[in-house]
Protein backbone atom coordinates (compact mmCIF):
# COMPACT_ATOMS: atom_id res chain seq x y z
CA UNK A 1 0.00 0.00 0.00
CA UNK A 2 1.63 3.30 -0.93
CA UNK A 3 1.61 6.50 1.06
CA UNK A 4 -1.12 8.53 -0.71
CA UNK A 5 -3.78 5.02 -0.62
CA UNK A 6 -2.38 5.11 3.58
CA UNK A 7 -3.75 8.77 3.96
CA UNK A 8 -6.97 8.38 2.01
CA UNK A 9 -7.92 5.74 3.98
CA UNK A 10 -6.94 7.23 7.24
CA UNK A 11 -9.03 10.50 5.95
CA UNK A 12 -12.14 8.12 5.37
CA UNK A 13 -11.85 7.33 9.09
CA UNK A 14 -12.72 10.89 9.92
CA UNK A 15 -10.66 10.37 13.19
CA UNK A 16 -10.96 13.39 15.68
CA UNK A 17 -9.81 14.47 19.24
CA UNK A 18 -12.43 12.26 20.56
CA UNK A 19 -11.57 8.85 19.18
CA UNK A 20 -9.65 6.12 21.50
CA UNK A 21 -6.12 4.48 20.90
CA UNK A 22 -5.66 0.61 21.91
CA UNK A 23 -2.32 0.16 21.72
CA UNK A 24 -0.41 -3.37 22.05
CA UNK A 25 2.70 -3.51 24.20
CA UNK A 26 5.22 -5.60 23.57
CA UNK A 27 6.82 -5.30 20.04
CA UNK A 28 5.29 -1.71 19.92
CA UNK A 29 6.24 0.02 22.82
CA UNK A 30 8.97 -1.95 24.01
CA UNK A 31 11.32 -3.95 22.58
CA UNK A 32 9.78 -7.52 22.33
CA UNK A 33 11.99 -10.55 23.83
CA UNK A 34 11.29 -13.58 21.29
CA UNK A 35 10.78 -16.69 23.04
CA UNK A 36 10.89 -14.82 26.50
CA UNK A 37 9.26 -11.91 28.82
CA UNK A 38 9.59 -8.93 30.05
CA UNK A 39 10.24 -9.93 33.65
CA UNK A 40 11.77 -7.36 35.17
CA UNK A 41 12.50 -3.42 34.47
CA UNK A 42 16.14 -3.96 33.27
CA UNK A 43 14.95 -6.28 30.29
CA UNK A 44 12.57 -3.04 29.42
CA UNK A 45 13.60 -1.37 26.28
CA UNK A 46 11.50 1.21 24.52
CA UNK A 47 11.63 0.75 20.80
CA UNK A 48 13.69 3.08 18.82
CA UNK A 49 11.59 6.24 18.00
CA UNK A 50 8.51 4.50 20.00
CA UNK A 51 8.70 7.79 22.65
CA UNK A 52 8.40 10.38 19.63
CA UNK A 53 5.76 8.62 17.99
CA UNK A 54 3.24 8.47 21.23
CA UNK A 55 4.36 12.52 22.08
CA UNK A 56 2.62 12.67 18.73
CA UNK A 57 -0.31 10.29 19.29
CA UNK A 58 -0.51 11.40 22.21
CA UNK A 59 -1.78 15.05 21.33
CA UNK A 60 -4.25 13.04 18.65
CA UNK A 61 -6.18 11.58 21.04
CA UNK A 62 -8.28 11.92 24.00
CA UNK A 63 -7.70 8.52 25.49
CA UNK A 64 -4.62 6.17 25.33
CA UNK A 65 -5.14 2.32 26.46
CA UNK A 66 -2.46 -0.65 26.19
CA UNK A 67 -3.70 -4.18 26.16
CA UNK A 68 -1.22 -6.33 26.65
CA UNK A 69 -0.57 -10.15 27.25
CA UNK A 70 1.52 -11.29 29.55
CA UNK A 71 1.22 -15.05 30.07
CA UNK A 72 4.57 -14.83 31.64
CA UNK A 73 2.68 -14.44 35.00
CA UNK A 74 0.48 -17.75 34.59
CA UNK A 75 3.84 -19.13 33.74
CA UNK A 76 5.30 -18.24 36.92
CA UNK A 77 7.99 -16.31 35.36
CA UNK A 78 7.11 -13.48 36.93
CA UNK A 79 4.20 -11.84 39.15
CA UNK A 80 1.66 -9.60 38.78
CA UNK A 81 4.30 -7.39 40.96
CA UNK A 82 6.81 -7.40 38.54
CA UNK A 83 4.58 -6.58 36.17
CA UNK A 84 2.70 -3.98 37.92
CA UNK A 85 6.65 -2.78 39.25
CA UNK A 86 7.88 -2.26 35.40
CA UNK A 87 4.50 -0.44 34.35
CA UNK A 88 5.02 2.18 36.93
CA UNK A 89 8.62 3.01 35.73
CA UNK A 90 7.22 3.06 32.00
CA UNK A 91 4.53 5.12 32.83
CA UNK A 92 6.84 7.71 34.94
CA UNK A 93 9.13 7.48 31.90
CA UNK A 94 6.20 8.48 29.55
CA UNK A 95 4.51 11.31 32.34
CA UNK A 96 8.07 12.65 31.38
CA UNK A 97 7.24 13.10 27.85
CA UNK A 98 3.75 14.46 28.44
CA UNK A 99 2.40 11.40 27.12
CA UNK A 100 -0.43 9.75 29.46
CA UNK A 101 -2.08 6.17 29.59
CA UNK A 102 -5.17 6.26 30.63
CA UNK A 103 -4.75 2.47 31.94
CA UNK A 104 -2.93 -0.64 31.29
CA UNK A 105 -4.90 -3.52 30.92
CA UNK A 106 -3.68 -6.77 30.94
CA UNK A 107 -3.92 -10.63 30.41
CA UNK A 108 -2.34 -12.42 32.99
CA UNK A 109 -3.00 -15.87 32.08
CA UNK A 110 -1.13 -19.48 30.71
CA UNK A 111 -2.44 -20.00 27.64
CA UNK A 112 -1.33 -23.86 27.81
CA UNK A 113 -2.94 -24.14 30.92
CA UNK A 114 -6.26 -22.29 31.01
CA UNK A 115 -8.80 -20.61 28.87
CA UNK A 116 -9.90 -17.21 29.68
CA UNK A 117 -12.18 -14.58 28.18
CA UNK A 118 -8.87 -11.48 28.40
CA UNK A 119 -5.96 -13.01 26.59
CA UNK A 120 -6.21 -11.26 22.74
CA UNK A 121 -7.89 -12.02 20.80
CA UNK A 122 -10.42 -12.64 23.23
CA UNK A 123 -12.04 -9.38 23.75
CA UNK A 124 -12.62 -9.45 27.60
CA UNK A 125 -9.69 -6.43 27.94
CA UNK A 126 -12.02 -4.57 25.78
CA UNK A 127 -14.89 -4.90 27.36
CA UNK A 128 -13.25 -4.23 30.89
CA UNK A 129 -11.80 -0.80 29.13
CA UNK A 130 -15.63 -0.09 27.97
CA UNK A 131 -16.70 -0.48 31.36
CA UNK A 132 -14.51 1.71 33.02
CA UNK A 133 -14.62 4.78 30.49
CA UNK A 134 -18.13 4.23 29.23
CA UNK A 135 -17.24 6.90 26.65
CA UNK A 136 -15.18 4.57 24.56
CA UNK A 137 -16.84 4.46 21.48
CA UNK A 138 -15.34 0.96 19.19
CA UNK A 139 -16.26 2.68 16.46
CA UNK A 140 -14.38 5.45 16.89
CA UNK A 141 -10.98 3.80 18.08
CA UNK A 142 -8.14 2.47 16.81
CA UNK A 143 -5.81 -1.36 17.84
CA UNK A 144 -2.22 -0.67 16.60
CA UNK A 145 -0.37 -3.95 17.45
CA UNK A 146 2.10 -6.29 15.58
CA UNK A 147 0.15 -10.03 16.24
CA UNK A 148 -2.18 -11.05 14.05
CA UNK A 149 -4.18 -11.69 17.75
CA UNK A 150 -4.05 -8.03 18.13
CA UNK A 151 -5.78 -7.20 15.11
CA UNK A 152 -8.74 -10.01 15.31
CA UNK A 153 -8.93 -8.44 18.68
CA UNK A 154 -9.76 -5.41 17.32
CA UNK A 155 -11.51 -6.37 14.50
CA UNK A 156 -14.15 -8.19 16.66
CA UNK A 157 -14.67 -4.87 19.01
CA UNK A 158 -15.37 -3.36 15.30
CA UNK A 159 -12.22 -1.09 15.80
CA UNK A 160 -10.02 0.88 12.75
CA UNK A 161 -6.56 -1.39 12.98
CA UNK A 162 -3.02 -0.16 12.02
CA UNK A 163 -0.31 -3.56 11.74
CA UNK A 164 2.62 -2.51 12.67
CA UNK A 165 5.32 -4.55 11.02
CA UNK A 166 4.91 -6.40 7.19
CA UNK A 167 1.41 -6.52 6.28
CA UNK A 168 0.79 -10.37 6.78
CA UNK A 169 -3.02 -10.28 6.00
CA UNK A 170 -5.00 -9.53 2.98
CA UNK A 171 -8.26 -7.80 2.22
CA UNK A 172 -8.91 -6.90 6.05
CA UNK A 173 -11.16 -4.25 5.91
CA UNK A 174 -10.28 -0.68 7.94
CA UNK A 175 -6.61 -2.04 8.08
CA UNK A 176 -3.66 -0.25 7.00
CA UNK A 177 -0.37 -1.37 7.74
CA UNK A 178 2.92 0.78 9.09
CA UNK A 179 6.10 -0.27 9.09
CA UNK A 180 6.74 1.43 12.91
CA UNK A 181 4.71 3.68 15.46
CA UNK A 182 6.41 6.67 14.24
CA UNK A 183 5.36 6.12 10.71
CA UNK A 184 1.50 5.92 11.70
CA UNK A 185 1.76 8.77 14.00
CA UNK A 186 3.37 10.79 11.08
CA UNK A 187 0.59 10.02 8.79
CA UNK A 188 -1.95 10.83 11.90
CA UNK A 189 -0.13 14.19 11.97
CA UNK A 190 -0.73 15.05 8.26
CA UNK A 191 -3.95 14.21 8.84
CA UNK A 192 -5.20 16.62 10.77
MG1 LIG B 1 3.11 -7.31 20.35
Amino acid sequence: MIKAEKIQILQSWNINHSWSLFLDRDGIINRKIEDGYVTSWEYFEFMPDALSALQIIAQKFNRLFIITNQSGIGKGLMTEQNLQNIHKKMIEILEQHNIHVNRIYYCPHDYEKETCNCRKPEIGLGLKAKKDFPEIDFDKSIMVGDSVSDIEFGDRLGMKLCYIGKMPFEDVPNLICFPSLLDFALHVAQIW
